[in-house]
């Protein structure tokens, strides 16, 4: 690009990525396998069977570097994708930094976030297996949306459990879960065994990720024509979501830029992986250096204050055991704004790398996270949800470091989602009854006393 003013990166349909990019044989070490929750044996693609299409199976333990996206995923991609790549000039402005600041821009899929790029692919090999249905959890109501837009695609039926807590402060992601036809229940339910027993402990029980993903399992293992999806965590759902970093590397190289510092936010680590692994792939070849840096919140900061050893997945205890690092799966966060990133656990892939030292993570308490987010909807016009906060958060202070150091540091990082259903969240905010949640060692080692003991 000759001008320098561009505000935003677009590319054409013809240039959109049409191969996911698999990380794992590019590392120095591979990942621990998962293993199977009663004999500590490595899982075999049967004990994934109930719960997943063998064609998702396949691909969580593939060796291959590059996996062809099906034609009729990318014919349903083609309704947003390429997403835009955009330089926040307002916002660099605002900071008086020499930074130059790039967010690929997720906001603008159906369901308003970065989960569509996994639901579609998911719901399409389920479908082309034979699958009528497909149940799943729900935290901020993000990824039952998008489940239910990408069941519709391929007239299936999905079922979604939303965390409680976040099903009472958002009737209307329930709404639209329904509008693409899905059914939604509050977790826990009186739907399964799991939920009703919660339930008469506690009947305004907030609900966790982990619940709601043991109620959903037990749906789906409990029928052979349902199976069940997960938004985050799995090695195949980073995979689906590099999609967003191969974007961003062809719109950087359009406009002459390599970033020196990528800071994304995560949860179980799926938009942080989607967008990091290409340049982590760049980096580890020697074709650039950035520092590449996890956002987590304070309340649920599962790398810099968990443990990196094998949990379950659920609360319950039904999936297979995967090493990450995990607060312990009976650890209920306190209800932060951040639904999205309230999950006891870290994608396996992104603990492992973390490990290795290949990246680093930093925990940001949430005001600091809305006041960052207040400057950047008044300068970049987008209102961030709750989770890219985070990385926004991160964003801002690298960019206030540049301004220091007077250095000309790019930054790259993801808006994952737009917050148009997080209206309560800003209102918190503004009327100044948010609080900052510190997670203590108490707590901490109180939930990490039921994760299991495995050798190695
Ligand atoms: C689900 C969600 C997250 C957290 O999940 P990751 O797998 O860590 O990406 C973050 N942001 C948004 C907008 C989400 O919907």
């Amino acid at each position: 690009m000759s001008d320098d003013n561009y505000t935003k990166v677009l590319l054409d349909e013809s240039e959109m990525p049409t191969q996911w990019y698999n990380i794992v044989p590019d590392l120095p070490e591979p990942p621990p396998p998962a293993l199977h929750p009663g004999t500590h044996e490595p899982a075999g693609p049967e004990d994934f069977a109930p719960l997943f299409p063998m064609a998702l199976i396949m691909q969580e333990v593939s060796q291959d570097r590059y996996i062809d996206i099906p034609g009729e995923v990318l014919d349903v991609f083609r309704l947003w994708r390429p997403s835009p790549l955009f330089r926040a000039r307002r916002l660099e402005k605002l900071l008086d930094t020499p930074a130059k600041i790039f967010y690929k821009y997720e906001g603008v899929s159906p369901a308003g976030s970065h989960k569509p790029n996994t639901a579609v692919p998911q719901a399409y090999y389920n479908h082309m297996e034979g699958i009528t249905k497909l149940t799943t959890e729900t935290g901020a109501g993000q990824w039952g949306s998008s489940l239910a837009f990408a069941t519709a695609q391929f007239g299936m039926e999905c079922e979604v459990w939303q965390v409680a807590a976040s099903y009472r402060a958002k009737p209307h992601r329930k709404t639209m879960m329904e509008t693409w036809g899905a059914t939604v229940h509050p977790s826990p339910s009186e739907v399964t065994e799991f939920g009703r027993s919660l339930l008469a402990d506690n009947p305004d029980h907030p609900g966790s990720l982990g619940i709601a993903i043991s109620e959903a399992v037990a749906e789906a293992v409990a029928d052979p024509s349902v199976r069940y999806a997960l938004g985050s965590v799995l090695n195949h759902v980073l995979m689906h979501q590099t999609i967003i970093g191969e974007e961003a590397l062809i719109q950087l190289a359009k406009v002459g830029e390599t970033p020196d510092v990528l800071v994304g936010c995560t949860g179980g680590g799926s938009n942080f992986g989607g967008l990091s692994f290409p340049f982590l792939r760049e980096k580890m070849a020697g074709n650039m250096n950035p520092t590449i840096r996890c956002v987590e919140p304070a309340a649920c900061p599962s790398l810099t204050k968990g443990e990196y050893r094998y949990d379950f997945g659920d609360t319950a205890g039904m999936t297979p055991l995967m090493k990450m690092h995990t607060l312990g799966h009976d650890f209920v966060p306190d209800e932060i704004h951040a639904g999205g990133l309230r999950y006891h656990g870290m994608a396996p892939l992104v603990s492992h790398i973390y490990e290795l030292g290949l990246v680093e993570a930093i925990s940001i308490p949430q005001i600091e996270c809305f006041e960052s987010a207040i400057k950047f909807a008044r300068t970049e016009g987008i209102v961030p949800a709750p989770e890219p906060t985070h990385a926004i958060a991160a964003a801002i202070r690298e960019a206030l470091h540049a301004k220091e150091t007077g250095e000309e540091t790019v930054i790259l990082t993801a808006l994952c989602g737009h917050g148009h259903f997080d209206m309560a969240a800003y209102e918190s905010y503004f009327g100044g009854s948010m609080v900052n949640y510190d997670l203590s060692d108490a707590t901490l080692a109180a939930a990490m006393e039921t994760v299991p003991v495995v050798n190695g």
